[in-house]
């Protein structure tokens, strides 16, 4: 056994991860596991892992479904109990934040600082969509014909949840808390990078007095476990958020049974940096918003748009910026940036930056693989920022989800707009300048689910989250956030009770007969 510190705390490795069906953690029902290893210590297992069979996927779905059917333990109607559960996860997760905070970090390679914010931000989540468990609002309209129609907001059914590991904990806690906070019952398949963040949810969940099998948690990999789900016959409605390769193939798999989905997929964001801008105040929200947990962030700026006026400027501070980010230990309070999610990620994001080499882009900031130290146990890669980059070549189109950089020189603020625009993605855009009316008048014309003005990356929880083309469908967080979860029925009332209806005897001479 290895144990490991941060603090106060210490974990005792690996880790026993269950999956956690109708309120117990219990072992695959095929005596399977998988291990997750430490991004930054490539040789340290953290967790053993319980991988989910068709079997226990199925019990979960079941379990899920006959509580959402049967309202057993008033988990539909009851939605004061609903309140209570989602603030007391809240309060626990934020008791415990630098605890859980430390399990992003070992498994996510998420520094530390950066870790104690996400757990808060999760505590956030599940607090706002306690406060609206008990205003789900429906509508009444008295019709012309003084009959009355009521609209009722109504759980959508059983959700299917499926997370990425680059946010373990909140972009789960935009889905869980939601679907709970309207009543739903959950299963859900956390990414098989992070299963130790999952736990952390699922047991401030039962912590906090959620009944049994209103969450299931199954592990495995997607291709299998992921894909049974969200076809399941069972579930009601797909909440996923990932790649946009597999949003694709999950609107297929929800096709089969008109099951209503929420795709939250990638991106490849622009920031707009005009010839007016603060460019001190651009340059550290390109390196908070781009580099942040090493480039891996689905809204992160990954191409600096900028006008040739300030161009030489921008890129020289944003070079020196970059350069002075501190790389290495996630548990090291002092640390910026630690180590991609896993080989294949180094992988994929080296192989870019070979390719913006090959393809003869000049290197503003030449970084890439780190070695040496403790560089040589983990997937540590420094920052790259390529300039004069071709706005149409693969590195300015295609997500990389790393720490890398293209810069785009622009003349005119349409020219901006329409590099901006022009890639399959929608997810952000930032806009730098000291012009309202610019920022304004560009803001409505760029193709994105959200627009920064002088600033980047940050999420309320009160706005909202989602994409433009192919980025995404629906909306998280917010009240949009919860709409996703809700089915509207409308209730029509006759209210006069009359045999001669005008809009009966219209079409039919039924008054006749
Ligand atoms: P991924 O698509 O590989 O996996 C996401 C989840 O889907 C995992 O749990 C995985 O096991 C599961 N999965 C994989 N194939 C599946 C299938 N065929 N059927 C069902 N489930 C399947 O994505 P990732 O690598 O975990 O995450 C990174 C991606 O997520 C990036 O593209 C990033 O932009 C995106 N992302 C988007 C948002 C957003 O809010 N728009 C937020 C975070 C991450």
């Amino acid at each position: 056994m290895v144990s490991v510190s941060y603090g106060k705390y210490t974990v005792e490795l690996p880790v026993r991860v269950k999956l956690f069906i109708d309120g117990e953690e219990v072992p695959s029902s095929r005596g399977r596991t998988f291990t997750r290893e430490n991004p930054a210590h490539i040789d340290q297992t953290l967790a053993i892992v319980e991988e989910a069979s068709i079997d226990d996927l199925n019990r979960a779905v079941d379990i899920a479904r006959e509580v959402f059917d049967k309202d057993k333990y008033s988990w539909v109607t009851n939605y004061r109990q609903r309140i209570r559960i989602l603030y007391k996860t809240a309060e626990i997760l934020r008791e415990e934040a630098e605890r859980i905070a430390m399990t992003v970090a070992l498994e996510n390679g998420m520094p530390m600082r950066q870790a104690k914010s996400h757990v808060l931000a999760a505590a956030d989540v599940f607090e706002f969509y306690a406060g609206l468990a008990d205003k789900l609002y429906g509508e009444s309209i008295v019709l012309n014909n003084g009959n009355v129609t009521l609209l009722f907001k109504e759980p959508v059914g059983v959700v299917a949840a499926v997370s990425p590991w680059n946010f373990p904990l909140t972009q789960a806690a935009r889905k869980i808390a939601p679907a709970l906070a309207a009543g739903c019952t959950v299963v859900w398949k956390p990414a098989s990078y992070t299963p130790m963040s999952a736990m952390e949810i699922y047991r401030a969940l039962a912590k906090a007095g959620l009944p049994k099998g209103v969450v299931n948690v199954v592990y495995g990999p997607g291709a299998t476990v992921g894909n049974e789900l969200v076809k399941h016959p069972k579930v009601d409605y797909v909440s996923f958020t990932g790649e946009t390769t597999t949003g694709k193939l999950i609107m297929q798999q929800a096709a089969a049974g008109i099951k209503r989905i929420g795709l939250e997929l990638g991106g490849k964001n622009p920031g707009l940096v005009f010839e007016d801008a603060n460019i001190e105040e651009a340059v550290r929200a390109i390196v908070f918003g781009g580099l942040r947990n090493a480039g891996q962030a689905c809204g992160a700026i990954s191409r600096v748009l900028v006008h040739e006026s300030v161009h030489d400027k921008l890129v020289s501070r944003l070079v020196e910026v970059s350069k002075s980010l501190v790389i290495g230990e996630p548990l090291d309070d002092n640390t910026d940036m630690g180590p991609l999610i896993s080989k294949a990620q180094e992988e994929k994001v080296l192989s870019y930056i070979q390719f913006g080499k090959e393809a003869g882009f000049k290197v503003a900031l030449d970084g890439g693989k780190l070695s040496g130290g403790i560089y040589d146990k983990g997937y540590f890669v420094s920052p790259v920022i390529f300039d004069n980059v071709d706005p149409k070549s693969r590195l300015a189109q295609e997500e990389i989800f790393g720490p890398v950089i293209a810069v785009i020189p622009f003349r005119t603020e349409q020219e901006a707009i329409e590099i901006a625009n022009n890639v399959i993605y929608g997810l952000t855009a930032s806009i730098f300048t000291k012009d309202p009316a610019r920022a304004l008048r560009v803001a409505r014309k760029l193709q994105a689910g959200t627009v920064w003005i002088n600033d980047a990356y940050t999420q309320p929880v009160e706005g909202i989250w989602g994409g433009y083309k192919q980025s995404g469908i629906g909306r998280e967080l917010g009240l949009y956030g919860l709409e996703e979860f809700l089915e509207i029925k409308q209730v029509y009332v006759d209210t006069t009770g009359s045999l001669d209806r005008p809009h009966w005897r219209t079409v039919m001479k039924i008054d006749k007969l």
